[in-house]
């Protein structure tokens, strides 16, 4: 090879070609070597890394399932716009083979709550299952007229949970992302020097209180595929009205707008807002009388006003009702302003990290941005508890496996509320109120979630994932 190097000019006595043709060859050969590097490094590639590391430990032998259907395409549903062509738009959802999923929802909850009341009215209260009393509705202390005299008494009852997190409980938190580092590109980055969640002390106790059970309006109806088909719906059209006929949303996504549980006449903050999927979902139980779409990156924004503008009937309809603003969620300062907020909190986005380089959160180039994640969530649920009103609610939502970011971020801010303020809060058990979903979704359950709900992706059903957890303030 020495031979090899001579004058560009020169022949290679040793291989008879020319310098400038050995120098082009040795090049492209790195070219090639660094774009294999480079593809190995992509964020979907980082992402599956980062994830094949941290949850097995946490779900366990599920995770193979759970691998598997985040790696196909999600499952869509069709979230009907009500101002469409109702009729219209749902024989056309209809005829491609998809059925109203929303009405089998409704099916199950009636039936639920016909077997509890049954059982109510034929046994001795106290003979009764765990969860038949949450049927009743008299462990909703939080309809009372003094919330914190109410959480008094039902805790005196027995009807509030107080959780008193044990070493082993906390540390379970912690165990699958190890509360000082943090898996980076080809590094361990430390974590530890952006926030301390290992630091627990156990003074934190967190009151939860079960759920009532969940409402569906009438007017809020989504249409699926049934189980393990995975066909497609066409794009969406206009309706003979004007407007959009549906939009294609996560079935998943539907869960923390329900858990909202938006009622006549409420003022509602969507944190979160961009695209509008959830947004969009909110306005159609026609129940809200304010409607605030928040968001902080621009071509987010003007998505989202798109999405208004395509579904929603001209805006002179609207004046006051809708209305979006770009601001930090981190800066909000609006206390005591809503009677419900939805935070759905940017993440790691699970299944798009793993599916899309674009915008990556695992690029290399976005390291330091996704370690700071949790401290952003904290931050959005803090201001989120400050701003709805005593008595309201605010549902806290990611489409993340991650445990830090769900019951971590949750358990976080409920510590910065308890130590900063003098707001008091309850945590909504979803357990029972979520059995009506569990023909449909794949739950998390024995997997030591405390706080929220999880959805889990499943080749059969591939909705997900999304946690949500619900906190109504007291005080
Ligand atoms: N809720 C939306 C929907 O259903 O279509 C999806 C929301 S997405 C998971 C998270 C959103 O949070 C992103 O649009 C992002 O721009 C926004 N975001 C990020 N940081 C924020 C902040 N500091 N304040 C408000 N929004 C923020």
């Amino acid at each position: 090879m020495i031979r090899c190097i001579t004058a560009a000019s020169e022949l290679c006595s040793g291989c008879g070609q020319g310098w400038s043709q050995l120098a082009r060859r040795w090049k492209s050969k790195r070219a090639d070597h660094w774009a294999k590097l480079r593809k190995k490094q992509t964020g979907t590639a980082l992402a599956l890394k980062h994830f094949d590391h941290f949850y097995p430990e946490k779900y366990g032998p599920r995770w193979r399932s759970i691998r598997l259907a985040l790696l196909c395409q999600s499952k869509p549903t069709a979230l009907v716009n009500h101002y469409s062509n109702v009729a219209e738009t749902t024989a056309k959802l209809t005829s491609c083979g998809s059925f109203d999923l929303t009405a089998e929802w409704r099916e199950q909850i009636s039936r639920r709550q016909g077997r509890l009341s049954s059982l109510a009215s034929s046994a001795d209260p106290a003979s009764l299952p765990a969860d038949a009393d949450s049927s009743d509705g008299t462990a909703d202390e939080t309809s009372a007229a003094d919330p914190a005299e109410a959480r008094a008494r039902a805790e005196a009852a027995g009807q509030l949970r107080l959780v008193q997190p044990t070493q082993e409980e906390s540390a379970a938190l912690h165990d699958y992302v190890p509360a000082t580092q943090l898996h980076g590109d080809e590094d361990w980055l430390e974590e530890g020097d952006y926030f301390q969640y290992g630091q627990e002390d156990g003074s934190l106790k967190v009151a939860l209180d079960r759920d009532s059970p969940i409402s569906i309006p009438d007017t809020l109806r989504v249409f699926s595929f049934p189980a393990g088909e995975i066909s497609r719906f066409p794009f969406p059209s206009t309706s003979s009205t004007g407007v959009r006929d549906y939009y294609p949303l996560d079935g998943a996504s539907l869960l923390p707008v329900l858990a909202l549980d938006v009622q006549p006449g409420d003022e509602v903050l969507d944190l979160c807002a961009a695209p509008g999927g959830k947004s969009l979902a909110i306005l159609q139980t026609l129940y809200p009388a304010l409607l605030v779409c928040n968001d902080t990156q621009g071509g987010r924004v003007k998505r989202l006003q798109q999405v208004l503008l395509d579904y929603l009937p001209a805006a002179e309809h609207w004046p006051g009702q809708v209305s979006v603003t770009k601001q930090d969620g981190q800066r909000l300062e609006a206390r005591d302003r809503y009677d419900k907020v939805l935070v759905d909190a940017p993440c790691f986005s699970d299944r798009h990290s793993l599916l899309e380089d674009d915008n990556n959160i695992f690029a290399i180039s976005r390291s330091r941005e996704r370690i700071q994640i949790p401290l952003l969530q904290t931050n959005l649920l803090r201001r989120a508890l400050e701003a709805v009103r005593p008595g309201g609610t605010v549902v806290y939502s990611t489409c993340t496996l991650s445990p830090i970011q769900n019951d971590g971020v949750v358990h976080m801010a409920l510590k910065q509320i308890w130590e900063d303020t003098d707001i008091q809060v309850v945590v909504k058990d979803m357990e029972d109120s979520m059995k009506p979903f569990y023909g449909t979704m794949w739950f998390a359950r024995g997997v030591g979630i405390k706080y929220g709900q999880q959805v889990l992706p499943s080749v059969v059903n591939n909705f997900g994932p999304m946690y949500f957890a619900k906190i109504v303030r007291l005080k």
